[in-house]
């Protein structure tokens, strides 16, 4: 057996991976579930072949049935506006593999490296700026690490170790354990930061033994995640993230912008009030990075701008995310300014 297929054997014997075994895989599947024609969709469906559609099942039972425009099922189904081709819309709209600094290493900010920690997620995002990423250069199995975390270890200016991905939850736990003590011997590193969607769509990866982990060392631990319409929350990821909080992980939340999907003040500020009911502080809301196949979320800066003045009239100002955008080369995230 090969050692991929070893990895995927453990994780489907976990609650979560036994969950994420049965994802389905396909439109027709998909549709069937929720009670819909491919001729509801009248521009029509992608094959999607490069970059199928995956979603796990509690994620679809939170669709609405019979909804052709439901802002979760807009999230994973490929339609065929994909395939055109937009100018300003890239391939890597972030230039990230000129900071891809080595297989698995992304160096781009001051005092932080991202860490692919692995390339699979639990859920194909069709808005997402890395569906075009070269993870097989970048395929960083257990035992592979070493070369990311000498590089780690010899720039003391690197403070925050930020596992990414794919899903670094993806990870079983036993390896991510071991990965997160092997960063907190690294003396200058103080923080650590996971981001992750896995839990959004699959609320039993927030498991007590991910608490022990992401408290066990000296690092402080943040896990961020990527909730983007208030639907997407359960009354187990309020359990659960509120057990996180209490043993001392800050719980944060980033959001995409995305037409079709939370494109309207009601929605965003219902959002960052269930997300402080859940135990997460809404931290950045992104405009789309422009990643070709996924021109038709995107929202003008105006628009965005606007959406954000009416949350800031709204809301308590701890429950209003930062609004930016990130572009290439730029030493951090840039906010968005009125026009
Ligand atoms: S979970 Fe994140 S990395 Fe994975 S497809 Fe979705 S947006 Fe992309």
């Amino acid at each position: 057996m090969s050692s991929v297929a070893q990895t995927e054997k453990v994780i489907f014997q976990q609650e979560w991976g036994q969950v994420l075994a049965q994802s389905l895989r396909s439109s027709q599947q998909l549709l069937a579930e929720l009670d819909l024609q491919v001729t509801d969709f009248p521009e029509g469906l992608s094959e999607a072949l490069q970059f199928p559609l995956f979603v796990p099942r509690p994620f679809v039972k939170r669709m609405r049935k019979g909804d052709p425009c439901d802002p979760l099922l807009l999230q994973v189904l490929p339609l065929a506006a994909e395939e055109q081709l937009h100018s300003g819309f890239t391939l890597d709209p972030l230039a990230e593999q000129s900071t891809n600094v080595q297989a698995g290493l992304i160096h781009k900010y001051h005092g932080r490296v991202l860490l692919l920690a692995a390339s699979g997620c639990a859920i194909n995002c069709r808005y997402c700026f890395r569906r075009h990423f070269p993870y097989s250069e970048n395929r960083v199995a257990r035992g592979q690490w070493q070369p990311a975390l000498t590089y780690i270890a010899q720039d003391p200016s690197i403070t925050e170790v930020i596992l990414s991905g794919g899903d670094p939850l993806m990870l079983q736990d036993e390896h991510l354990a071991e990965l997160v003590e092997r960063i907190a011997q690294i003396p200058h590193v103080q923080r650590l930061r996971v981001h992750s969607r896995l839990p959004v769509v699959i609320a039993e990866r927030l498991t007590d033994q991910l608490t022990h982990i992401l408290t066990g060392t000296r690092l402080r631990s943040s896990l961020v995640l990527h909730v983007n319409h208030p639907r997407e929350l359960t009354p187990m990821h309020a359990e659960r993230l509120g057990k996180l909080r209490q043993a001392g992980v800050t719980l944060l939340n980033q959001t995409v912008l995305l037409k079709g999907v939370n494109d309207s003040a009601e929605v965003l500020i219902e959002l960052s009030e269930k997300l402080f009911d859940h135990h997460l502080l809404p931290y950045y809301l992104h405009v789309l990075d422009r990643v070709q196949g996924a021109q038709h979320f995107d929202l003008s800066s105006s628009e965005a701008y606007g959406l954000y003045q009416q949350m800031l009239a709204q809301l308590p100002g701890y429950l209003v995310p930062k609004l930016v955008r990130e572009e290439a080369g730029q030493p951090h995230k840039t906010p968005l300014h009125a026009f």
